[in-house]
C-alpha cells in the first residue's frame, strides 16, 4: 500500500433542534457533501450549545430524539459515515476540560465585541448575558480544536466565531508552546434560502421551512401556501421573477433547466398561473426528496444502524479528543494532577489518564 499523504482535517456541525430543512440543503449540506472526498471530515451535533440558551430539562429531554433525526438526515441526503466521522458533543467529557482551559485565554471584552451573540440573546428572549452564552464562541473554538481540525466551512455570519478560534490556538501555542494549527474558513458565498414566507431566510423556529422529512402532503401544502409576487393579483397580470421565492426554489431545485426559463417568460408575461408554476415546483421538490425521504424511511426502520454510526462516530473522535487532552495537560503542565491521583481512571473518566 502507498502511503497518501493526510487530508485536511474539516469540522461543521449542527444544534440538535431539529430536524434539518431545504435551508440547511443549500447552505451547508450540499457542501458536505461535496467536500467529503477531500477533506476529512468531522460531523459534530452539538448538544452542549443548546445549553446556553436553552438549559432547562424541558429542553433537554428532546435532544436524543433530535440527535437521531440530525444523524438520519446526515445519512439521508449522503454522508457517508465510512468517510466521515459523526458524533455527539456531550459524548465527548474532554469538551468541557478544554473548554475551562480556553476560558483562561479570552477576555470578556474580546467576548462581547461578537456581533452574533447579541442577537443569539434577543432571539431567545434573553434580557442579560449568561456567563456561558457569552462563551459560545470559545465552546465553539474548543469543538474546532479538539479534534485539531484546520478547516471550518462557515457563512459569513460564522466568521467571527473562527476568527475567535484562531485567536485561541495562537494564545494557547504562544503561552504553552506550538500545539494547533490555527483553524481556516472555508468560506461559502452560498446565499441564504428564504423560507416561505418569502420574507426571512428558512429557519425552523419562523415556521417558514420544508423539511427534508416532510411528506408529499405537507409540502404540496406547504408550497401552496407560499407567498409569490404580491403586485399580481391575476394570472393575466405581469408578474416578477426576482426576489419570488417560488421561482428562487425553482432555481435551487428544478433541475429541468428549460421548464424554468420557460416558466419564468410566462410568468413575466402574464401567461401562467401561480398554481401552475406551484404544481411544478411540488414535482421538481418530491423528485429531490423521494430518494432522501426513502433513505429516512430506511434508517427509522433500521434504528440500530444509526446507533452504529453514532457509537463508532464516538469512539473515534473519544480517541481523539483523549490525545489532544493528553498534549494540553502536558504542554499546561496540569499532568501532575495525573501523579497526585491514586487511580487516573478516577480523574479523567475511563478512558483518560
Ligand atoms: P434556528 O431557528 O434554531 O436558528 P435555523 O433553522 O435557522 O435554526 P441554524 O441552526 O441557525 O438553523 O443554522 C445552522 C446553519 O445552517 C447556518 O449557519 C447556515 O450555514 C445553515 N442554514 C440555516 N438556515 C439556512 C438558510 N435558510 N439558507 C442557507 N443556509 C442556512
Ligand atoms: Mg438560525
Amino acid at each position: 500500500m502507498t502511503q497518501q499523504t493526510p487530508k485536511p482535517r474539516l469540522l461543521t456541525g449542527d444544534r440538535p433542534t431539529g430536524r434539518l430543512h431545504l435551508g440547511h440543503y443549500v447552505g451547508s449540506l450540499a457542501n458536505r457533501l461535496s467536500h467529503q472526498d477531500s477533506f476529512e471530515s468531522y460531523f459534530i451535533i452539538a448538544d452542549l450549545h443548546t445549553l446556553t440558551t436553552k438549559p432547562e430539562p424541558n429542553y433537554i429531554k428532546d435532544l436524543p430524539f433530535y440527535i437521531r433525526e440530525i444523524a438520519i438526515d446526515y445519512l439521508a441526503v449522503g454522508i457517508d459515515p465510512n468517510k466521515s466521522t459523526i458524533y455527539v458533543q456531550s459524548a465527548i467529557p474532554e469538551t468541557f476540560q478544554l473548554n475551562l482551559i480556553f476560558e483562561m485565554l479570552v477576555s470578556v471584552s474580546r467576548l462581547q465585541r461578537i456581533p452574533t451573540l447579541k442577537e443569539m440573546a434577543r432571539d431567545a428572549h434573553i434580557s442579560s448575558m449568561p456567563f456561558g452564552l457569552l462563551g459560545y464562541p470559545v465552546l465553539q473554538a474548543v469543538d474546532i480544536l479538539l479534534p485539531r481540525a484546520q478547516v471550518v466551512p462557515v457563512g459569513k455570519d460564522n466568521q467571527s466565531h473562527v476568527e475567535l478560534a484562531r485567536e485561541l490556538a495562537a494564545r494557547f501555542n504562544h503561552i504553552y508552546g506550538q500545539t494547533f494549527d490555527e483553524p481556516q474558513d472555508l468560506l461559502s458565498d452560498l446565499p441564504m434560502l428564504v423560507g416561505t414566507d418569502g420574507k426571512n431566510k428558512m429557519s425552523k423556529s419562523l415556521h417558514n421551512a420544508i423539511y427534508l422529512a416532510d411528506d408529499a402532503a405537507t409540502l404540496s401544502e406547504k408550497v401552496m401556501g407560499m407567498y409569490t409576487d404580491p403586485t399580481r393579483l391575476r394570472a393575466t397580470d405581469p408578474g416578477h421573477v426576482d426576489g419570488n421565492p417560488v421561482f428562487i426554489y425553482h432555481d435551487a431545485f428544478n433541475p429541468n433547466l428549460q421548464e424554468v426559463a420557460e416558466l419564468k417568460q410566462r410568468y413575466t408575461a402574464g401567461k401562467v398561473s401561480d398554481v401552475e408554476v406551484k404544481q411544478k415546483l411540488i414535482f421538481a421538490l418530491n423528485n429531490f426528496l423521494d430518494p432522501i425521504r426513502e433513505r429516512r424511511d430506511y434508517y427509522h426502520n433500521h434504528p440500530m444502524q444509526v446507533q452504529d454510526v453514532l457509537n463508532h462516530g464516538i469512539k473515534v473522535m473519544q480517541r481523539e479528543a483523549k490525545q489532544t487532552m493528553e498534549i494540553v495537560r502536558d504542554r499546561t503542565g496540569l499532568s501532575y494532577s495525573a501523579d497526585l491521583a491514586m487511580d487516573k481512571a478516577d480523574l479523567f473518566g475511563q478512558y483518560g489518564g
